[in-house]
């Protein structure tokens, strides 16, 4: 089976009630590709409200969650809740939160782990720094981020078509700075090769490695045309109209 196109989009923490539901109703009203699967990731206070408000097909993702069901967390989600409140996907590993809220690998693994039990799907985010680019280190730790979590998280063969893994260059991420169909390509391909040795063959064919980092209408047909680019994960551009555009990308391949 071929792989279906996916494109999510990352609100982040940005929007008030009106222009998430100004958003909602844009993508509703929009004809999107039946062939690429959508997502969108809206601040948690939001999650319950688009998902009522949003046309069928269209997914939603919490941008993050904790690692435990329930207890003493302050300020946390658990993807039990997430789960009990019907929103299937949950987005793990953003480098907003490895960098500003101390997810490093090891926590990234464990959610993985907990949203995995609660039956969640789940868009896990990799990517390397400039200076580690720069160091000729990306393709390594992208492998160390991924290993970390197949530690965690046993056989994943078993629950790959549920990990779709997002390439995300944090140099890439909201800088405007995209990272050229080649680059991508390369991490996309190791990242597959990375799978076929080390969850199987058939789980690196079926799973989707989509490509996020400064994604636009401009770049995202050509970034669309690599062999193992499978989507996008998109933030700022999620925001505006043009996200349909980056939706219907797989069109133009
Ligand atoms: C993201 O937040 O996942 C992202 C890729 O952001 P942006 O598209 O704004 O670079």
């Amino acid at each position: 089976m071929p792989r279906k196109f996916f494109v999510g989009g990352n609100f982040k923490m940005n929007g008030l009630l009106a222009d998430i539901d100004r958003i909602v109703d844009h993508l509703n009203a929009s004809h999107l590709d039946p062939n690429t699967e959508v997502l969108i990731s809206p601040p948690a206070i939001y999650l319950l409200h688009v998902r009522d408000r949003v046309k069928k097909g269209i997914e939603v993702a919490a941008q993050n969650c904790y690692s435990e069901k329930q207890g003493a967390f302050t300020g946390e989600i658990s993807p039990l809740q997430i789960a009990d409140s019907g929103i299937p996907w949950v987005i793990i590993g953003h480098s907003e939160r490895r960098t500003l809220f101390g997810d490093i690998d090891s926590v990234v693994a464990e959610k993985v782990r907990a949203a995995l039990e609660e039956g969640l799907n789940i868009i896990l985010c990799v990517g390397e720094t400039l200076a580690q680019r720069e160091a000729g280190e990306t393709l390594k730790i992208v492998e160390h981020q991924l290993d970390c979590v197949k530690r965690e998280i046993g056989p994943w063969a078993e629950v790959c078509h549920r990990i779709v893994i997002a390439y995300e260059p944090v140099w890439a991420i909201g800088t405007g700075k995209v990272a050229s169909a080649a680059q991508a390509q390369e991490v996309h391909a190791d990242t597959r090769t990375w799978l076929a040795s080390h969850v199987g063959k058939e789980a690196a064919e079926d799973t989707r490695i989509i490509y996020g980092g400064s994604v636009s209408a401009k770049n995202c047909v050509e970034l669309a045309t690599q062999p193992d680019l499978d989507g996008f994960l998109v933030g700022g551009a999620s925001l505006k109209p043009e996200f349909v555009d980056i939706i219907n990308s797989h069109l133009k391949k």
